[in-house]
């Protein structure tokens, strides 16, 4: 919290950029985020699709989504955020031409402007240059593209479409942080250095010891490290932009005097951050809010969105406040009853009032003083409609090409995993102000090994399919047979096969057997045995694919 409340005052963003998961120098990204407390990002342009797996089976795309939560983990341990582009990670690549033929340079180069125009960085800071010294294609076009994006991201006549959403933004400088590892040394004395090994004594650890820790998610690629102390030092170059001479920031102003009117913001939080009491928090509860309203009349712009998104989360964590809703159901099933569990608790007492509760179409006005860590818990029913989204990956809900994911909605660009299900808006007054949280509605339950856990909750189809098998090839014989395990997800779900069957041509015939289907027991499986013909004429190859997204 105290170093949140001193991150108040510091108006400056960096933003990492590089190829892979793993590529990213975590304890760089630690030392900017928790010590210099920049806002910190790094966009990797893949989700490191290729590559081994050390820990299961997966590969391709599923190797991606394991990647991409080790990095969201990760990130959560350095403070950084994280974003992606639409290119796949196909695999070794020997130079970036062949990279950009598989990726399409032109819409990869697009999320890179996309990205700094939103995240708006200071500086950019490449781990690898534009020249080949990184290797792997796409470490090189990596570098080609960060330093192509610093022009074309704040050029109007580039990317115009973005434009209706986000405004051009010119950074300071791209930097190369130069490397020593390899065995190929790009590091030298005339280069710009800072040290980045020192310790955090109000986290209590090195930021050597805290970017192990975060290293070590990339449990995929057997990337646990031991924690270093002591001097360390990066190396930059400037490819962009002046070189640093005493600071990687230098020439820009990272106060609130870069904002218009923005000066009087600067001194509430100065004397916040004097007053602040390491035990008693909620005593800056109240200037909080006051520093929240006084931000609210800024004008509209970046650092008013960023600095107001920072003390709401203060104000939460200073006054101890638990908002936590979520479900005993793993699944939320279309068509289905979801009953949602709130708990509440004001744990240090700051004045705070329950106003107002929204989950979707659900909506309920309170007023319930919530008391010094009292719980406050109960329950609520919604309907989940046939017609919610099934959950999956944004990136994955089209068919991709051979080097990218195929994504259309430009918001969701460079997000870097899909929104929940359901978020639940919970309104509450305090020291006379209304503040909306909004609580990603999650499944909770609790594992006798491993304690308490949450975890994202799923929207699925009433029912789902099991192939036996996945692909079934035959040839001059056209008749297939197999079984589809049917899984009903919603007690009292019922349905027809043969609706299916009858959307086939008149060359193809389906039966199945049976071919009604009553789930009187959620999660009950019903095996259904099929018989594919074909026309005599033809050579048929089935793929029985159960990943359709429609739910079968
Ligand atoms: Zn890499």
């Amino acid at each position: 919290m105290y170093l949140a409340i001193r991150k108040l005052n510091v108006l400056g963003s960096v933003l990492y950029i590089a190829a892979h998961p793993d590529d990213e120098n975590t304890r760089l990204i630690t030392y900017l985020s928790k010590d210099k407390l920049y806002r910190t990002g790094y966009l990797s342009l893949t989700r490191g699709d290729g590559g081994q797996n050390l820990i299961g089976d997966e590969q391709g795309i599923e190797l991606g989504l394991i990647r991409t939560q080790e990095l969201l983990s990760a990130r959560r341990i350095d403070g950084g955020e994280q974003f992606f582009t639409r290119a796949y990670d196909f695999g070794y690549s020997k130079t970036p031409e062949e990279t950009f033929k598989k990726w399409d340079r032109e819409k990869i180069l697009s999320d890179v402007v996309w990205v700094i125009r939103k995240f708006q960085p200071d500086i950019i800071i490449n781990r690898f240059p534009e020249t080949g010294e990184g290797g792997h294609g796409h470490h090189t076009a990596s570098g080609i593209l960060a330093n192509e994006a610093f022009a074309a991201a704040a050029d109007p006549s580039r990317f115009a479409e973005q434009l209706q959403y986000v405004s051009v933004w010119q950074a300071k400088r791209v930097l190369w942080n130069t490397f020593n590892f390899g065995g190929n040394n790009t590091t030298s004395n005339d280069q710009f250095k800072v040290d980045v090994g020192g310790y955090n004594p109000l986290l209590g650890k090195s930021y050597g010891e805290i970017a192990a820790e975060s290293r070590s998610q990339h449990k995929s690629q057997g990337f646990g490290v031991p924690a270093s102390r002591g001097e360390s030092f990066e190396f930059f170059r400037a490819t962009k932009g002046d070189q640093p001479k005493t600071d990687l920031m230098e020439a820009i102003d990272l106060t609130w005097k870069r904002v218009p009117g923005g000066e009087s913001i600067a001194k509430i939080a100065d004397s916040i951050t004097a007053s602040f009491d390491l035990l008693h928090p909620e005593n800056s509860v109240e200037g909080l809010v006051r520093l929240y309203k006084a931000i609210g009349n800024l004008p509209d712009g970046y650092w008013k969105t960023q600095k107001q998104r920072e003390v709401y989360t203060l104000i939460a964590q200073c006054s101890g406040l638990f908002l936590d809703v979520t479900t005993t159901e793993q699944f939320a099933v279309q068509t289905d009853s979801l009953r949602l569990n709130f708990s509440f608790n004001n744990r240090l007492g700051t004045d705070a009032v329950l106003q107002k509760i929204t989950v979707d179409k659900f909506d309920s006005a309170f007023i319930q003083v919530l008391g010094k860590n009292r719980n406050l818990n109960f329950s609520k029913t919604v309907f989940v409609p046939a017609d919610k989204p099934i959950t999956q990956p944004y990136w994955l809900a089209k068919k991709m090409e051979e080097g990218y994911f195929n994504v259309t909605d430009q918001l969701s660009i460079g997000q870097p995993d899909v929104d929940a299900a359901y978020n639940a808006f919970i309104t509450i007054r305090i020291f006379g102000e209304r503040f909306t949280f909004m609580r990603p509605i999650r499944y909770k339950f609790t594992d006798p090994v491993r304690g308490e856990l949450y975890q994202p909750l799923t929207v699925l189809p009433p029912a789902l399919i099991e192939p036996d098998d996945k692909i079934k090839i035959s040839k001059g014989n056209n008749t297939f047979s197999g079984v589809l395990n049917i899984t009903g997800k919603k007690k009292g779900f019922q349905t027809f096969l043969n609706d299916v069957g009858r959307q086939h041509t008149d060359k193809v015939k389906v039966d199945y057997s049976p071919d009604k289907l009553n789930f009187d027991e959620k999660n009950k499986v019903i095996p259904v045995a099929y018989t594919i013909e074909a026309g005599r004429d033809n050579d048929y190859y089935f793929a029985i694919d159960a990943n359709n997204g429609e739910g079968g």
